[in-house]
């Protein structure tokens, strides 16, 4: 379903009727160039009143306050939190009272809306077969090399006692392979974790560099991770093709905004 500031996921409101999942676009908002215009990130040197005001208009589309939202300090690390209800409105108004240093986000609180920034990275959100709990992480390529989604899976199993099998995955709106070029470092990484003779998830380009696909190598590590591939949904939706809807840190040479990825549940 499309809206003007955001988009909904819909195969987790398919699968599990309660939860709100979803990325905002770059519409509706007043920042200026080039933040134009729903800028959502309070880090990259927008007016911080724009972005306050760009933030409340998103939360109210979604019929939330933002002092039931969560945010955080995002590091292209592997580090997972859980967001209890007392967590609610951190970061939401001032960057340094999010939760530090992570990258993923979970609750098994009702209403409390974990939201990270993007802006290319690739957005993971994580729920549980008729459980209440939902979850989020940021993985540009340093955060999936660092098997950020697998974390969040161990996390769950160890800490909550949730099979794999029973996790729901939605890959969302990110840079693809279309335009996601990299260079031998990356790949050197992306070969440290990955063993595969063949790689489905890289190409070469003429010049000797690499076109690579994230969604793809997150969708393996999730499946090695014991999450069933048709439980894992993956959109083509590409933040760098699609610049007039959402903003691209690679198309727009790091001058840009931040969207939010959201997902919370109603009880
Ligand atoms: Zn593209």
């Amino acid at each position: 379903m499309k809206h003007e500031c955001y988009y909904t996921i819909n195969e987790m409101l398919r699968s599990n009727r309660n939860v709100v999942a979803g990325i905002s676009t770059r519409h509706g908002g007043v920042s200026h160039q080039p933040f134009h215009a729903l800028n959502l990130g309070l880090h990259v040197h927008d007016q911080s009143s724009d972005v306050i005001e760009n933030r409340n208009r998103l939360a109210n589309a979604l019929n939330t306050k933002l002092n039931q939202w969560v945010f955080a300090d995002q590091v292209h690390g592997k580090q997972i939190s859980e967001v209890k209800r007392v967590d609610a409105g951190k970061g939401s108004n001032l960057y340094h009272t999010g939760i530090i240093g992570t990258d993923g986000l979970y609750t098994k609180d009702s209403n409390i809306v974990l939201a990270l920034a993007y802006a290319d990275c690739v957005p993971i959100y994580f729920s549980a077969k008729n459980l209440n709990i939902v979850g989020i992480v940021h993985a540009g390529w340093k955060g999936t090399v660092s098997r950020i989604a697998q974390e969040m899976i161990h996390t769950w199993s160890k800490e909550e006692n949730i099979p794999s099998d029973e996790i729901e995955v939605w890959i969302g709106p990110s840079i693809q392979q279309c335009c996601y070029e990299v260079d031998q470092h990356v790949i050197d990484h992306v070969d440290d974790i990955m063993e595969d003779k063949v790689k489905p998830y890289t190409t070469t380009t003429v010049t000797g560099k690499y076109m690579l696909n994230l969604q793809e190598l997150n969708r393996q590590l999730l499946i090695k991770a014991g999450v069933p591939s048709t439980q894992i949904h993956v959109t083509t939706l590409c933040t760098s093709c699609s610049v007039n809807h959402f903003f691209s840190h690679r198309k727009e040479n790091g001058q840009t905004g931040r969207m939010l990825g959201f997902i919370m549940f109603n009880e």
